[in-house]
């Protein structure tokens, strides 16, 4: 059965499909799932297997729990875990308990951590016993008021049958936890709750499911406000461009952080509105990946184009087989086109760059999976999804084929930044949200980033858009990565400097690299500087932290 109509994208959006959207909470995803499908398997992790009937009556059972201890409608819940299936029980209780889900990066500081419980206003953390200390560090400084500790094999021995013989065992196994008050064990929690349904009392339209702090990368972090209908959009705009998806069919590789909207969409919320099995991973390591795939056989991978360069790259890669993949859609940065081309020659699948960002939770463009692409281009953008392209000074919208900030209106676009109305009124006016991303469209609607606003380089008065030195440098076969930033120059105000990470086994001189550059760019676009890397700092999805790379130079510079 296809799950929605055939999407044939096109432009201008008028022309594009619309979809419907369902006005229910996002947890009716999980309820319908487990209505027509209790038996089949919801979550895979670590060898073991858990229903759809096992996922809903644990998340009914977490969601009892937390109203008994007070949680409320509206009230925000922090769950601070990597991918396993406390992190989707915690999620769909909480939801299903009518809070507000604020998703915390495990690798968080203190400095961070206080932050976002500070501006959230979270009174009730879900972590995993390993961040045990940093939590309880921080809990005077913050609003927190309940602490749920689990163990990331906790759930192992449970994952099968519906028993819990090993709580007692397990609860108090890792020494650092000193459980008592408030301060309590994820299992036994569940453990004393009842199963009955919850129905949450919540208006879809305006509730918010989501408080998704993003802007680690370039400022303090903001919470982004994403109601349940921002969120259901998203994921039924998702399935109908993925629309060969069968229901009650599909598998996917969860490696992207279900703690970042990326993966929370297009893995876990777009994954249980078809019923998919949801192989989760808590780490990305290739090797285990690889055999992963090999074994579990998913269909659906989305990921981020570190991911899969990391992935073609292997030196063993022609011991694992592959050919389970059918689609994938790459996001939060751009993807080479000798990666697509190579994964897809691995796979047999297709691997399709697409676009987003937090505030359009996240995905508003992408090239069709089965229908015309183009290469180098984050493709057409999403049914329901309008697109200008506007001139960052004035506002204005520019002709098509002109470079100016993209601008995006949809069901998928945020409410705004929590507690921060000029923050708000800055980027989304008359519900059209400004990106921050410098982009065009071609004739054919498809569209193009040329680069973030604020990475956009000015070297004598020229402007040098990063990404397009990134892209000259990676054909060089010799070249596994690279990023781009500009530097000081006393002459020319910034000029740019290359970073580069050599593929194993290969390393060639700046000469070459300068020649290879030479080739391709106008002479102002031209490194200045080169630095060779192992490997460049980047976020949990894999986006290149230029920030940091900034930062860095910026304190050699004040050192010399
Ligand atoms: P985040 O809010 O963390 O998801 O980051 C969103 C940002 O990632 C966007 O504003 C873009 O700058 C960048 N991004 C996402 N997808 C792509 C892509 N396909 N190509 C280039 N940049 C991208």
């Amino acid at each position: 059965m296809s799950i929605a109509k055939p999407w044939i994208a096109s432009y201008p959006p008028e022309t594009a499909p619309s979809l419907e959207y369902p006005r229910v909470p996002l947890t009716h995803f999980l309820e319908e799932a487990a209505a027509e499908f209790p038996e089949r398997h919801a979550l895979y992790f670590m060898g073991k297997r858990l229903t759809y009937r096992e996922l809903l009556t644990m998340s009914y059972q977490f969601a009892n729990a937390l109203i008994k201890r007070g949680v409320k409608k509206g009230d925000r819940v922090a769950i601070m875990l990597p991918n396993c299936p406390q992190a989707v029980i915690s999620y769909y209780g909480a939801l299903f308990a009518g809070a507000t889900v604020v998703m915390t990066n495990p690798l968080y500081t203190e400095r961070e951590l206080i932050h976002q419980l500070h501006d959230s206003g979270a009174e009730t953390i879900i972590a995993l016993d390993l961040l045990y200390k940093r939590v309880t560090s921080v809990k005077h400084s913050t609003p927190l008021k309940r602490l749920i500790i689990t163990s990331i094999g906790d759930f192992l021995p449970l994952l099968k049958s519906w028993i819990y013989p090993f709580v007692q065992r397990r609860q108090g196994q890792n020494p650092q936890v000193v459980y008592g008050g408030e301060v309590e064990a994820f299992l036994s929690v569940l453990k004393e709750s009842a199963a009955k349904p919850v129905v949450p009392d919540v208006d879809p339209e305006n509730d918010l499911a989501l408080l998704q702090y993003t802007g680690g990368t370039t400022g303090v972090a903001k919470g982004v406000m994403l109601t349940h209908k921002n969120l259901i959009a998203n994921a039924i705009q998702c399935r109908a461009v993925l629309y060969k998806c069968e229901r009650g069919k599909e598998r996917i590789l969860g490696v992207l952080p279900l703690f970042h909207v990326y993966g929370m969409t297009t893995v876990m919320n777009q994954g249980i509105s078809i019923a998919a099995e949801l192989v989760l991973v808590p780490k990305f390591n290739v090797k285990e990946i690889l055999s992963l795939i090999d074994k579990t056989k998913p269909t659906l991978f989305p990921g981020a184009p570190t991911m899969y360069i990391g992935l073609i790259n292997h030196p063993d890669l022609g011991r694992y087989d592959l050919k389970s993949i059918e689609a994938c859609v790459s996001g939060s940065a751009p993807l080479p086109v000798e990666v697509q081309n190579r994964f897809e020659e691995l796979t047999g699948g297709k691997l399709v760059e697409g676009y987003g960002l937090t505030e359009a939770s996240p995905v508003t463009h992408s090239n069709p999976v089965w229908g015309k692409r183009v290469n180098g281009s984050i493709g057409l953008p999403w049914p329901d999804t309008d697109c200008r392209v506007v001139d960052p000074a004035t506002g204005e919208a520019l002709p098509q084929g002109e470079i100016g900030e993209l601008a995006v209106k949809g069901p998928q676009v945020m409410r705004g930044y929590w507690n921060r109305p000029e923050e708000t009124a800055a980027v989304l006016q008359d519900g059209w949200l400004l990106t921050g991303d410098m982009a065009y469209m071609d004739e054919q609607g498809y569209f193009y980033i040329v680069d973030r606003k604020k990475d956009m380089i000015i070297a004598g008065g020229f402007n040098i858009y990063p990404r397009e030195v990134e892209e000259v440098l990676f054909e060089h076969p010799a070249i596994q990565e690279a990023a781009v930033i500009g530097v000081p120059d006393p002459y020319r105000g910034e000029t740019v400097k290359a970073y580069v990470v050599f593929k194993p086994g290969q390393q060639i001189g700046d000469s070459e690299l300068d020649e290879h550059c030479r080739k391709r760019l106008a002479a102002y676009k031209i490194p200045r500087f080169y630095e060779v890397r192992e490997e460049l700092p980047k976020t949990m999805v894999g986006k290149v932290l230029r920030r940091q790379l900034q930062e860095e130079e910026k304190a050699r510079h004040h050192r010399e």
